[in-house]
C-alpha cells in the first residue's frame, strides 16, 4: 500500500478509523477490536476504559503494529494514520521507524518487560543507543538523566542495580524512561498504574502527567479504572465489546455518563458509595469476542433495553448540545424527543 503523506498542521497526531483486528484461532474467529475510530491531537491525553477484554490493548498494539500475524489480522477498510501517514500496510523498516522514535508503550507489569539479568543503567542505555544513536559515557550521562527526569531516588545508584532490586513503583520509573529515551510524539500506557499500591499509582500518574505538560507529548492511556482515566486524561473513550460506546470530554463522561455501560462502571467505583453501601455491579459477564451478541452488544446486561436493542445495532450516535457521542438507542432524535415530552 502506498504511504500518504501529509503535512497539514490541523491533522489530529494519530488517527484510527474503522480499525478491525482478528483473531483467526481454532477455536474461531474473535472480533478483538470491531470498527474503532478515534483521535489523539497533538500534546493532549485521551483515555480508553474498559473492562478486561474489550479490546483497548488489542487496538494499542494494532497502533503499534505488534499483532502477531498469524493469528492476527487488520482487515482491509482499517486506517491508522500517523501524522497523516497511514501505516496500515506500511514497510516494516518504517514501522521500526514509528516505534523508535516517534510512539511508545510501556505497560502493566514492567518486570516483564524489564530483563532481570541486565541491570537498569545498561537497560537504559541501550535504548538510548538503538534510538539515538548515543554511545559511551554520553549515553550513560543521558541515562542517569533520564532515570533523575522520571524521579527515580538515587539515579547514579539505581543505575547500577539489578531489576529485582527495585520496588515496583521504581521499575514503571524506569520503564518510562526507557520510552522516553526516543523522545515519543506519543506515549502509549496500557494499565501503567494497576499492579501498583494507591500512593505509587498516584505518583506514577502525576509524573506522566508533568512529564506530558514538559515534553508536550500526547498519552493514549489505557485501563478499566475510569476513576483513573477521569483524573489524569482530557478526553475519554469508552470501550465495550470491541467498540467503542461513548467518547467525550474527561470532565462530562465522569459527571454525566450518557451509556448504560459508563453509568455502570462508575457506580461500581467504590468512591461514589456511601460507607456501608454495596457496591453496585454490572449484571453478567463481559461476552467473548468470539461470540459478541447480536444488536446493541451491552443488551443482555442493560438494565434499559428496550425491544429494538436485540435487533439492531445501534452506531455511534451525537448527544444533543455537545461534542459527545454514545452508541445506544437511548441517544437517538426520536428517543431523545419521547423523553422531552414525557418530561414536558
Ligand atoms: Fe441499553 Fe439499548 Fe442503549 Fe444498548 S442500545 S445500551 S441495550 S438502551
Amino acid at each position: 500500500m502506498d504511504i500518504v503523506t501529509r503535512t497539514r498542521a490541523d491533522e489530529a497526531l494519530l488517527e484510527v478509523s474503522e480499525l478491525r483486528t482478528y483473531l483467526h484461532t481454532r477455536t474461531g474467529t474473535a472480533r478483538a477490536v470491531d470498527g474503532v475510530s478515534l483521535r489523539v491531537e497533538r500534546g493532549e491525553s485521551l483515555g480508553l476504559v474498559g473492562e478486561s477484554g474489550c479490546g483497548k490493548t488489542m487496538t494499542a498494539l494494532s497502533v503499534m503494529a505488534l499483532v502477531p500475524s498469524p493469528p492476527g489480522e487488520i482487515l482491509p477498510g482499517s486506517s491508522i494514520r500517523f501524522e497523516g501517514e497511514e501505516l496500515v500496510g506500511a514497510a516494516e523498516a518504517r514501522l521500526r521507524r514509528m516505534r523508535g522514535n516517534e510512539v511508545s508503550m510501556i505497560f502493566q507489569e514492567p518486570m516483564t518487560s524489564l530483563n532481570p539479568v541486565h541491570r537498569v543503567g545498561s537497560q537504559v542505555v541501550e535504548a538510548l543507543q538503538l534510538h539515538r544513536g548515543l554511545r559511551g559515557r554520553e549515553a550513560a550521562a543521558v541515562a542517569v538523566e533520564l532515570l533523575a527526569e522520571v524521579r527515580l531516588p538515587d539515579p547514579e545508584v539505581r543505575f547500577g542495580e539489578y531489576p529485582h532490586q527495585l520496588s515496583g513503583g521504581m521499575r514503571q520509573r524506569v520503564m518510562i524512561a526507557m520510552a522516553l529515551s526516543c523522545e515519543p510524539r506519543l506515549l502509549i500506557a496500557d494499565e501503567p498504574t494497576t499492579a501498583l499500591d494507591v500512593t505509587t499509582q498516584a505518583q506514577i500518574l502525576g509524573l506522566l502527567s508533568d512529564l506530558r505538560q514538559r515534553r508536550g507529548m500526547a498519552v493514549l492511556l489505557i485501563s478499566h479504572d475510569l476513576g483513573v482515566v477521569a483524573e489524569f486524561c482530557d478526553r475519554v473513550a469508552v470501550m465495550y465489546a470491541g467498540q467503542i460506546v461513548e467518547e467525550g470530554s474527561a470532565q462530562e463522561v465522569f459527571h454525566h455518563p450518557r451509556h448504560p455501560y459508563t453509568q455502570g462502571l462508575l457506580a461500581s467505583l467504590p468512591g461514589r458509595r456511601s460507607r456501608g453501601t454495596r457496591l453496585a455491579v454490572i449484571p453478567g459477564v463481559a461476552p467473548s469476542p468470539n461470540l459478541w451478541p447480536h444488536g446493541c452488544r451491552f443488551h443482555p446486561r442493560c438494565a434499559f433495553v428496550m425491544d429494538r436493542c436485540a435487533e439492531q445495532a445501534p452506531d455511534l450516535l451525537p448527544i444533543a448540545g455537545s461534542e459527545r457521542t454514545a452508541r445506544c438507542w437511548l441517544e437517538s432524535p426520536e428517543t431523545a424527543a419521547a423523553r422531552e415530552d414525557t418530561r414536558a
